[in-house]
């Protein structure tokens, strides 16, 4: 029987959470089930009926089997290097990933730290039930959440380096969860991420806004590029990758049927990873 002090926290009586073979609980006997997928749902019962949150089914299918074809591997190599940099002193680095999504990055930042002889503590914490499903199935060894950015279900001061990626973004809250000598990692889409895809469902496309890089809190530490060109060489690539996108949502049947008509398309990535370090706490 594992009892391990985890940094979750209650949702109830924000205690801290022990974790226990299938499940979590607190001092004050409040007690949160694992799925069968291994994620434990800290959303207290108000929350979750507030109709299905986060990204549904085909979203996460569409985006993990486009992530799985590699494409954005360069982001992910620019981004272990980043993070396994920022943490090469630190033996047990806790990793946060909020907004984790099905994983992919998770599972490929939790990996390079151990392939440098780290011995990480990984959480990720997700508002769709539907994505972690499929963590849960990926990452083993970390521990899952279904949770809002906005209210991270963490202890203070617990983690060492938090990933936000294309995700809802919550300054105050990362600065509350990261230790004062931790890193924050925001993922960005540059000015022409996926222009060529743009094009050929926009008759004016624009490029992407790229806001000024002031967080509160936060003291910008390092910015890098990312920029490659990848080939998607069927419609069910095109399609996936599309439906990743926030086009998908503002896009009109007739431009959505120029796309399905699409047999290749060549475009540029382009992302930004931004450093941060959190200021001093008061
Ligand atoms: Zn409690």
């Amino acid at each position: 029987m594992i009892h391990n002090p985890s940094s979750f926290l209650c949702p109830v009586c924000h205690a801290p959470l022990l974790r226990l073979e299938r499940s979590y609980c607190c001092p004050n006997r409040h007690s949160f089930d694992c799925s069968k997928y291994g994620y434990v749902n800290l959303l207290l019962d108000n929350a979750k009926n507030s109709k299905l949150p986060g990204d549904n089914k085909e979203m996460i299918r569409a985006r993990k089997e486009f992530l799985e074809k590699g494409y954005y591997f360069p982001l992910v190599q620019a981004l272990q290097k980043e993070v396994s940099g920022a943490l090469k002193e630190v033996e047990h680095p806790v990793l946060l990933d909020a907004g984790c999504g099905e994983g992919y990055y998770t599972y490929h930042l939790s990996e390079a730290l151990r392939q440098q002889g780290a011995c990480p503590e990984v959480f990720g914490v997700d508002i769709s039930k539907f994505a972690l499903q499929r963590a849960g199935r990926r990452l083993q060894q970390a521990q899952l959440a279904v949770a809002s950015v906005f209210h991270l279900p963490l202890a203070g001061n617990s983690i060492h380096a938090l990933v936000n990626l294309f995700a809802p973004c919550c300054p105050g809250e990362f600065h509350r969860v990261l230790r004062e000598d931790g890193h924050l990692f925001l993922v960005i889409p540059d000015r022409e991420h996926l222009w060529e895809l743009k094009t050929q469902v926009y008759e004016h496309p624009y490029p992407n806004e790229v806001k000024p890089y002031d967080l509160d809190g936060f003291t910008l530490a390092g910015v890098q590029k990312v920029a490659s060109r990848i080939t998607l060489e069927n419609p069910q690539d095109i399609g996936n990758l599309f439906s990743m996108t926030p086009y998908s949502y503002r896009t009109s049947q007739q431009d959505v049927q120029r796309l399905r008509e699409l047999t290749a398309l060549h475009t540029k990535i382009q992302f930004q990873i931004l450093h941060y370090v959190p200021q001093r706490k008061a």
